[in-house]
């Protein structure tokens, strides 16, 4: 088989037949011709269905994975809503890693909640814990490593290994690895998920979102025909021109990662190195105790990292006081990003037992050079001493969380 980035480059983008464009066109349309009542051209009836720019992009990414099948939806949120439609019934039963995208969490315990759905969440370093969380009624593992923001390792192996023991899948969202460093399914995961809007799209351009399953039977169907049904018939599907991007930024995804690992390995020891940063959580520090299993599992460590500051002042002042790390949510894009994750993309988890802590930020590496970066922390870190120590904040409502 071929390597990572030739796959990249070629998996799924067929050449334009009738003009032998290199890049295949974007299929802009809704709806196909047929030839007689249900006679169909090359398989195709109407755009949610199937479009040749969507599945282009979904074999793309199969095949990086290792998959049987994969799914691009409108974003990662509603890749995660097909995929526990497709997985689940009322009364089923979630282990649910504690230390995940907030989303996830909202989803699983505000929206499916209703519809009979529990979660318990775990410690996700912790496989006692994992076994301990399981009921008679645990259908469903589902484990994001590493984990957003705390970097958290999951052992994948011992996770599907409990799993199977169990007779229950196990989901991985393998959005910070990405399959360039990670492959979910080669250790026994039943299905991934992507926000592709992150490091696949790679350009902070697009929203995207996708499953990829593996060969497997669940409640009598593969899981290929439970999340292509889902996928059709509930509707979320990626347009062409999203797919586009995503495939396009995909082709890349190699590169980048290799640059995103190195430049936010280089600022993971220059910040743990200073005396104004509390703590680094970075997989690729020896002192991560996530390290050695990190360096088992992942082809590199990544490229965020979150950092602790002096206090809640200090944080706040470092993530909006940069110039090229912009204070935004989101991540994984060319250019670099600061997100205060309590109050931006963990809002929802303030108040529960998951609530991230005050003095954390978030920082997603870019392509920059490293040395423009290591200037900008400099002004961050430059911001957070002079704020140290400021005492009570005003806060933003949080209503909308
Ligand atoms: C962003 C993100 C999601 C949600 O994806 P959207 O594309 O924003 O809907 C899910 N998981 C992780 C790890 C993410 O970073």
């Amino acid at each position: 088989m071929s390597g990572f980035n030739t796959l990249a480059v070629h998996a799924g983008q067929e050449k334009d037949p009738h003009t032998g464009a290199v890049i295949p066109p974007i299929y802009q349309t809704s709806t196909f011709i047929q030839d007689g009542i249900n006679v169909l051209r090359a398989g195709h009836e109407y755009s949610r269905g199937s479009n040749p720019t969507r599945n282009g992009f979904e074999a793309q990414l199969t095949a990086l994975e290792g998959g049987a099948a994969g799914f691009s939806f409108a974003s990662g949120i509603a890749a995660e809503d097909a995929l526990l439609r497709a997985l689940l019934a009322p009364g089923d039963h979630i282990v649910l890693g504690a230390d995940g995208y907030g989303g996830t969490n909202r989803l699983i315990t505000r929206l499916h909640h209703k519809w009979g759905i529990t979660a318990s969440a775990v410690d996700i370093t912790n496989l006692d814990a994992v076994r301990a969380a399981l009921r008679p009624n645990t259908a469903l593992l589902w484990v994001e490593t590493p984990s957003n923001p705390l970097l958290g390792i999951a052992d994948l192996a011992g996770w599907a290994a409990i799993a199977a023991e169990h007779g229950a899948l196990l989901v991985v969202d393998n959005t910070f690895a990405t399959p360039y460093l990670q492959r979910p399914l080669d250790f026994g995961a039943h299905a991934v998920v992507h926000s592709t809007t992150k490091y696949i799209g790679g350009h902070s351009d697009v929203l995207g979102g996708a499953v990829i399953v593996a060969d497997h039977l669940h409640r009598g169907q593969s899981l290929a025909e439970a999340v292509g049904y889902q996928q059709f018939a509930g509707g979320a599907v990626s347009g062409p021109q999203d797919s586009y991007l995503a495939a396009r930024g995909l082709k890349t995804l190699g590169l980048r990662m290799e640059r995103h690992c190195a430049t936010a390995s280089t600022l993971a020891g220059w910040l743990d190195d200073r005396p104004e940063v509390a703590r680094v959580y970075y997989p690729g520090l020896e002192s991560h105790p996530g390290h050695e299993l990190a360096k088992r599992q992942q082809r590199g460590f990544g490229g965020i990292l979150s950092l602790q500051l002096a206090d809640e002042s200090a944080a706040r002042a470092f993530a909006e006081s940069m110039e090229y790390f912009q204070l935004s949510v989101s991540l994984g894009g060319v250019e670099s990003l600061v997100c205060y994750p309590r109050e931006m993309t963990h809002a929802s988890l303030i108040g529960t037992p998951l609530e991230i802590p005050a003095n954390l930020v978030r920082l997603s590496v870019g392509i920059e050079e490293p040395e423009d970066l290591i200037a900008d922390l400099e002004l961050g870190l430059a911001a957070a001493e002079k704020a140290s120590g400021a005492g009570s904040i005003q806060h933003r409502s949080l209503a909308t969380a």
